[in-house]
């Protein structure tokens, strides 16, 4: 063909030419002057431009369609070489305009200054079929600015890991960024995975997130910390007139307004954790995003065995600070610091202090909500169901018992009049499959928790329920299906070995949480055993 006859529009060709790149961010915030791609401090500055590294030798590992549907692309689309090159970072598509977020964060409790996308690329924004611009982004696509002491890549097991959770999140209705696609680099990367001295070489990968903003409350703390009053006022003007619109022209009130909305929405996710059981592993504030969505999934977990104090991440195992249970205080802890952050912007402290106070409330409202919801309740009232879950949370202690498993099965237990006559055993009996070692439950264990199922029965019996309709409502809030952390492992395992069978069929299963899937089902299975301790399944570093 002569090259005369190539039609940039021909969608055989440039599957992509139906993504039309918007640069809002890029236009109307301040840029680092500098675009040479060496590590450095970035003042006044919302961002740097930087060119995504070309990867040697691309292959596509997976995409999610619908995430790829939502921006217009089909799986043809996706499976063109054009889309592989496009999302691998080795080719710039007209109208992006690559840049690097310039943002600061609180890591562990104490401010860790300067931090910025090390390893994440912003391409540019496009408009998705519901007409809102989703900005796509490379993790894992070379060097930035703020790549510190890092390389700026990622490997392909954290890859994984990001590319069926945010999936899996997606799909079971809790804000989070998403992931368009995941791609092998075709090259090595260095990991220390246990910081333990023994570095290994390990695939590179680079995954295509997909959400309308990766701002977090970092990009507003490092401005305030470095007194640039200015740049945060245009950066707080901005996330409010396109990410939050509805709050109307910038003032002092709309600020007020804006924080308010952003711990209801903070408080919304992390009441959506504590529902499916997710720790997300290192809440720092530079991983808390400023529109409430899951956002950075590094060393997370899903609880197996129920435990508020378990945490996956071998790099907080000794202060635990982002345990599961711990999750909703520092869900708050990291809104102080962001109060603190535009305080300038409002200079008056009472109403800042009464909206975090409010916080407390509010994240406490949602939560009785989501508790009546797991339990098939209509409403929570609070004198008889503070203490029923209270007396949950114990029975649920007594003995490992799979959280997930257990709240799905709850719906089995019949709650209408002829089951109260039920003895005890077979009272107890639609549970069994909840317990990591029915055998070692004691009879004083077994009497505890039926007691439990009595009052609970009879909760339930006050509002005239049916079984069925009871069981309905249930499994729409207490998933079958979740990413437990031996699923992801023995999906990336099988990807070391060339093998992505895996990650398709968990992505297909994660699809569907909710709806029993009998040709899946041994995905809904507890944690084998050999998963008890085994690195990545159990404890995870932050090594990625
Ligand atoms: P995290 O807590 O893992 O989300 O990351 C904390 C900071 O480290 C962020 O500024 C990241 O961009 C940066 N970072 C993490 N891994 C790398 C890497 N491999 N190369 C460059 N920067 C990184
Ligand atoms: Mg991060």
């Amino acid at each position: 063909m002569n090259s005369d006859d190539i039609n940039p529009n021909d969608p055989g060709i440039n599957p992509l030419a139906v993504l039309h790149f918007q640069d809002r961010f890029t236009r109307e915030l301040p840029a680092d002057p500098e675009t040479d791609n060496h590590r450095r401090q970035v003042h006044s500055a919302c961002y740097s431009l930087v060119t995504p590294k070309t990867a040697a030798n691309p292959a596509l590992v997976a995409f999610s369609a619908e995430q790829a549907a939502d921006i217009g692309l089909s799986p043809k689309d996706c499976e063109s070489s054009q889309f592989l090159h496009v999302f691998a970072g080795n080719q710039l598509l007209p109208g992006m305009v690559p840049h690097a977020m310039c943002y600061g964060g609180h890591q562990f409790g104490h401010w860790a200054g300067q931090l910025g996308d090390g390893r994440a690329i912003n391409l540019g924004e496009v408009e998705d079929i519901h007409g809102q611009l989703q900005m796509l982004q490379l993790k894992g696509a070379g060097e930035t600015p703020y790549s510190r002491m890092a390389d700026g890549l990622a490997v392909l097991r954290s890859s994984v890991r990001e590319f069926l959770c945010s999936e899996a999140m997606f799909h079971l209705g809790i804000p989070t960024t998403r992931a368009l696609s995941l791609i092998t680099s075709g090259e090595q990367v260095v990991r220390d995975m246990f910081y333990d001295g023994r570095p290994q070489a390990e695939p590179g990968a680079i995954v295509c997130r997909v959400a309308p903003t990766f701002l977090r409350f970092g990009n507003y703390e490092l401005f305030n910390a470095r007194g640039d009053i200015d740049n945060l006022r245009k950066l707080v003007d901005y996330t409010i007139r396109h990410h939050f619109p509805h709050l109307g022209v910038p003032c002092k009130q709309t600020y007020l307004d804006w924080f308010k909305e952003v711990c209801e929405r903070t408080a919304d996710l992390v009441v959506h954790w504590m529902r499916v059981g997710f720790v997300h592993g290192v809440f720092n504030t530079d991983n808390t995003s400023i529109t409430g969505l899951t956002i950075d999934y590094g060393p997370y977990g899903w609880i197996d065995n129920y435990d508020p104090d378990w945490t996956p991440n071998t790099t907080d195992a000794t202060n635990k600070r982002y345990r599961f249970g711990h999750q909703p205080q520092i869900a708050q802890w990291n809104l102080l610091q962001l109060g603190n952050a535009i305080y300038p912007l409002i200079n008056d402290v009472e109403p800042l202090q009464q909206i975090l106070t409010d916080y407390v409330e509010t994240y406490t409202q949602k939560w009785q909500q989501m508790r009546a919801g797991k339990l098939g309740l209509s409403s929570y009232q609070r004198e008889a169901d503070d203490d029923l879950n209270q007396q949950l949370q114990k029975i649920l202690l007594l003995a490992e018992t799979d959280m997930t498993i257990f709240y799905r099965k709850l719906a089995d237990v019949s709650c209408e009049a002829s089951a109260s006559t039920l003895g005890d055993d077979d009272l107890f009996a639609p549970l069994m499959p909840a317990y990591y070692a029915p055998d070692a439950l004691s009879k004083e264990d077994k009497k505890d928790i039926c007691d439990w199922l009595r009052r609970y029965q009879q909760r339930v019996r006050q509002e005239g329920t049916s079984d069925a309709e009871r069981k309905i409502r249930m499994n729409q809030i207490n998933p079958k299906y979740v990413l437990r952390n031996y699923l992801a492992q023995q999906a990336i395992d099988k990807a070391h070995d060339g093998d992505y069978s895996l990650i398709h069929e968990l992505l297909e299963v994660m699809r569907r949480p909710y709806d029993e899937q009998p040709q899946f089902e041994h995905y809904a299975a507890k944690r084998p055993d050999w998963a008890r301790h085994k690195p990545g399944c159990s404890m995870l570093s932050c090594s990625s």
